[in-house]
This record gives C-alpha cells, sequence and structure tokens, in this order.
C-alpha cells in the first residue's frame, strides 16, 4: 500500500491543512484561490499542508491532469509536505467504512433507479430527496444498486470560520444519501470523511460549493466514530456571467508566467492586503502568510475577482 502522508508526528502544531483537487482539469484561477487560501492558512498556524489527489470518480477524470495540477501549484510556490494520496489507491479503507456502517445499522442497500425516485421526489439541496423506499429492504426480487446512509430529522449544525453558524436537516435537505454509487464507485462523501480523518487533518479548507457537503461529512464522520476538523469556507470564483470557473465553463488553465500576478488576484478575491505588484513569487507568498488575517476572507459563497486577470 503506497505510503500515506499524516500529520500525526508533528506533535509541535495542532494544524494540519490539505488541498484535495478531483484530476478532472489542469488548476484554473478558481481553484488557485482555493488551493492559496488553505496553503497560507496552514503556513501562517506552521502547520502541515498535504496533497490529495481525488480520483475516484474515474469517468470524470482527464488523462495527465494530476500532473498538471502538481506542476502548477509547485510552479506557485505552493509546496506540500509528504507523499501525495490518490483515493484509487484506497477504495479498501472505503469498503472498511462503509462495511461498518452497514454492520451498524447506519447504511443500506437501496434498489431505485433515478427516474423512479425523480418520480416521486421532492428537490433538495443536491437533487431529488431520497424517498426512503428501500429503508426496510428493496421490494421482493430487487437488487441493490447503491448503498445509501439513514439519516433523521435532527438538524446537524457546525461553525464555519468564515461563515459562522450553519445548520441543516438532512432528512428534508437530502434523505437517506448514497455512499457506493449504483456504478460501484464510492462517493466522496464517504471518501472524504475516511481520509480527513486518517490523514489527521485538523482544517479543511475549501470552496463555499462544499458548504452543503459539510454537515454530511459531520454527520458521517459522527457514525464511524471519527473527529470533526475545523471548517473554513472560502468564496468560490465565476466569470463575468456568473458562473463558477470550471472546465465546463472553459476557465483557462493557469500559466506559471503569470503566477505572481495571479497569486496577487487571488490574495484580492480572498480580501486580503496585497503586496507591491512587482514582488516576486516568493516575495508574494511570504507577505501572504505574514499578513494573514482570515477574518478578512469575504463571507460570501461567490465572488467575481475584479483583479483576476481577464482571459
Ligand atoms: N475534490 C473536491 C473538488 O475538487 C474537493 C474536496 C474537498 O476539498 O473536500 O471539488
Amino acid at each position: 500500500m503506497a505510503q500515506v502522508s499524516t500529520c500525526r508526528h508533528n506533535r509541535r502544531v495542532d494544524y494540519c491543512g490539505r488541498f484535495a483537487p478531483s484530476p478532472t482539469g489542469p488548476l484554473h484561477f478558481g481553484s488557485l484561490v482555493t488551493a492559496l487560501g488553505s496553503w497560507i492558512d496552514a503556513r501562517a498556524a506552521g502547520g502541515r499542508w498535504l496533497l490529495r489527489i481525488e480520483d475516484l470518480d474515474t469517468p470524470r477524470n482527464v488523462e495527465g491532469a494530476a500532473q498538471a495540477i502538481q506542476r502548477t501549484l509547485a510552479d506557485c510556490g505552493l509546496h506540500w509536505d509528504g507523499a501525495i494520496i490518490r483515493q484509487s489507491e484506497r477504495r479498501e479503507r472505503y469498503r472498511a467504512a462503509l462495511e461498518q456502517l452497514v454492520r451498524e445499522g447506519h447504511a443500506y442497500g437501496c434498489a431505485c433507479t433515478r427516474s423512479e425516485i425523480a418520480a416521486v421526489a421532492t428537490i433538495g439541496v443536491d437533487g431529488p430527496v431520497y424517498p426512503g423506499r428501500c429503508r426496510d429492504g428493496p421490494a421482493a426480487g430487487r437488487t441493490p444498486r447503491a448503498w445509501r446512509v439513514r439519516v433523521d430529522g435532527t438538524p446537524v449544525a457546525f461553525t464555519d470560520r468564515i461563515h459562522g453558524r450553519v445548520e441543516q436537516q438532512l432528512e428534508t435537505a437530502l434523505g437517506d444519501f448514497v455512499v457506493l454509487r449504483a456504478d460501484g464507485i464510492f462517493a466522496y462523501q464517504l471518501a472524504v470523511v475516511v481520509d480527513d480523518a486518517q490523514q489527521g487533518v485538523t482544517d479543511v479548507v475549501r470552496g463555499a460549493d462544499l458548504l452543503d457537503s459539510t454537515p454530511r461529512q459531520i454527520y458521517l464522520q459522527r457514525l464511524l466514530g471519527l473527529p470533526t476538523p475545523r471548517y473554513a469556507h472560502l468564496p468560490v470564483i465565476t466569470n463575468a456571467l456568473g458562473q463558477k470557473l470550471s472546465k465546463q465553463t472553459r476557465a483557462a488553465a493557469i500559466d506559471a508566467r503569470e503566477a505572481p500576478a495571479l497569486l496577487r488576484a487571488a490574495l484580492a478575491a480572498l480580501g486580503q492586503d496585497l503586496p507591491p505588484a512587482s514582488a516576486s513569487r516568493d516575495a508574494m507568498l511570504a507577505f501572504a502568510v505574514a499578513h494573514w488575517p482570515p477574518q478578512r476572507i469575504p463571507a460570501r459563497t461567490a465572488a467575481t475577482s475584479p483583479d483576476s486577470p481577464a482571459r
């Protein structure tokens, strides 16, 4: 098994952060803002910063994207600690967690198809709310396709370092949610919880598009007896049309030659004081770490960066 980077051996500082990109394309300005925010937060705390490639959703993986992301992070001076872990090499861990959930009565096999669910479901934060049809076992003659975690009506709440108190009632927002998909792929929600715990991550700093996922992750942590990290959700960068920068919206890949200007624009998007435009890449990063009030990060889920270079 590949060596797994963890923060456990660092007893001096109780901080371990991580950047966990999905290799669906090269790093763009939006993912640079996320990477930079979590890197500065870790370095300002004297902590470690890990890189995890979230490549479980194999149909969405793009050949060479993981290597391109690594190269761009290094070109931008965002160096990670320890070995990189890849979720595709860790399926046994996710299987063990699922088995624990099933054994303890928290997860069950579901035979419903998407269209069966869509025909009766209300719409929640992440598509149709599962109506619970297979909770007591699939109907006779039906075979489970996916595995779901049973939720209840108790709200799950946490205090985000940027957004303050966030609360979600999983039952009305999602219903029993999927942890192993019908195509045999472990759901992001399960994998991220297993990995953050195993790597000893204390601080999750990531895009606010995942704010809605955090209560599911905290719920799973509780079911699995795992610690809950601190959370900070950064604004997601949108283009002029208000769309999240992504491969789908044709966001441009980071050009390493523009690293200092892009890092400065990313700091602006994070509401931080700006180093002189003439500063070198490493001087920008050193300035950013020395002047990091995370309280200045805008508590918005989305932001168009005025300084983001027109591309
Ligand atoms: N892999 C996820 C993404 O690229 C991020 C997961 C996380 O930071 O928890 O959107």
